[in-house]
């Protein structure tokens, strides 16, 4: 490991590496830190790693090289270009990345790479996490995989699939009836009383980390035709201030020649870093969040800074869309790609063409946008998109009268 120390995004001070602290000590719960590395002694050979999974990544991750990791394959993920949908949003490039193909289905797992792994190195065997349904579900299936326990705060309107999933990998599940937000400040609460390892990546500074691995990625598969814009949907924000600095990193390594601007999507009724972003602020003002795209449902974003300071290093925006743009999105992609998204996967989608009708986006500017979920985790969202078609009688006539109606 090649971590310098890890520095206050409040007040800048820097906690030493070794620090068992997550957060700030001088500035308590709401200083989260940002993991330092000497960049210039991390030695990446990836010509010739045949791995293709996020361990290309191990050196500029705070882990040890020897650290016991999940079996499953995490990171890797399929970028498919998809010229229909470029011309269907009017510009130049569009790639999907597809998060959707992880072991539990989000990009929810390359956090929990890093949060298991380093769950096992401090010797903890219970692990705990608050989530709006993927962080949560994500934690539960890599904990099965190495026997750790996991312990679950989710909202109880979470997605039924996602609920399924927690059961099934045998996490405890403690369904909360209550928002994110107030989900999310007793998942802390029984962290302090309990004990155990906190996964919520908005306060464990290593969990953003692992969210680095979808910025180191597409720095490798597009080295040669670095795109304009990288887009994803944003909540709290880690995965897109992770991405930035995955991306950043590659940058400094001098793999990526050029940097991408980043535009970041929030759902219109869950938008409080939209509206820092646009006032100039440093900090959110909470909202109470309503969105159809869960995964976002969040209106008290833990890691503002982060994702704030992002934007605007990058020449990047954040930008918000309305919930009908958003389910509008999961046809159009998965029509145009044979990719299905949750309506948080896609969600970017309807930032980028906003973002185009602006002129934010110019016409032949090429863009690299995140699919975070597969559509199977959301069925019911899906299903308000579609038209659902009345039955028929087993016989080839009815058959070809639904046709002639077709
Ligand atoms: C969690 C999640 C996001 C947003 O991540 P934040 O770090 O909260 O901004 C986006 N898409 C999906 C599918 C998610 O599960
Ligand atoms: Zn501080």
């Amino acid at each position: 490991m090649t971590i310098t120390g890890l520095r206050c995004t409040i007040c800048d001070r820097v906690e030493p590496a070794a620090s068992p602290a997550h957060t700030c000590p001088v500035c308590g719960p709401r200083g989260i830190l940002d993991v330092e590395y000497d960049l210039s002694r991390v030695k990446l050979d990836l010509a010739s790693d045949p791995r293709r999974d996020v361990r290309r990544y191990m050196p500029l991750l705070p882990l040890p090289p020897d650290a016991r990791l999940t079996p499953l394959r995490v990171g890797g993920t399929p970028l498919v270009e998809v010229p229909e949908l470029a011309r269907a949003l009017g510009i130049g490039r569009l790639w999907i990345k597809d998060d959707g193909r992880q072991p539990t289905a989000s990009f929810k797992d390359r956090a929990s790479f890093v949060g298991t792994a380093r769950a096992v190195m401090h010797g903890k065997k219970a692990i705990a996490a608050a989530s709006t349904g993927n962080a949560a579900t994500s934690l539960a299936g890599l904990s099965a995989s190495l026997g750790l326990d996991a312990h679950i705060f989710v909202p109880s309107t979470a997605p039924e699939a996602k609920v399924a999933q927690l059961l099934v990998y045998g996490a405890r599940v403690f369904l909360v009836e209550a928002d994110y937000d107030k989900t999310y400040d007793l998942c802390q609460e029984a962290v302090a009383r309990f004990g155990w390892y906190d996964r919520s990546a908005a306060v464990n500074p290593y969990l953003v980390e692992g969210k680095k691995t979808c910025g180191h990625e597409i720095a490798e598969d597009l080295a040669a035709t670095p795109p304009d814009w990288v887009s994803i949907s944003v909540g709290d924000g880690c995965c897109f201030a992770g991405t930035w600095k995955g991306l950043s990193e590659m940058h400094a390594l001098g793999i990526l020649p050029r940097l991408p601007r980043m535009l970041g999507t929030q759902a219109d009724g869950a938008a409080p870093l939209v509206h820092a972003f646009e006032t100039g602020a440093t900090d959110v003002t909470p909202v109470s969040a309503s969105t159809v795209a869960d995964s976002i449902n969040v209106g008290n974003p833990r890691n503002p800074r982060k994702a704030l300071r992002a934007a605007r290093a990058s020449h990047g925006a954040l930008l918000s869309v309305s919930d009908e743009a958003i389910l509008a999105m999961i046809p159009l992609l998965a029509r145009a790609s044979g990719v299905f998204g949750e309506p948080t996967g896609v969600a970017g989608l309807a930032g980028i063409k906003k973002a185009r009708e602006q002129g934010l986006i110019g016409p032949r500017d090429s863009v690299v946008h995140v699919v975070t979920g597969s559509g199977l985790k959301d069925v019911r969202g899906a299903m308000k998109t579609v038209k659902i078609p009345g039955t028929i009688a087993p016989r080839i006539e009815a058959v070809e009268e639904r046709l002639a109606s077709m």
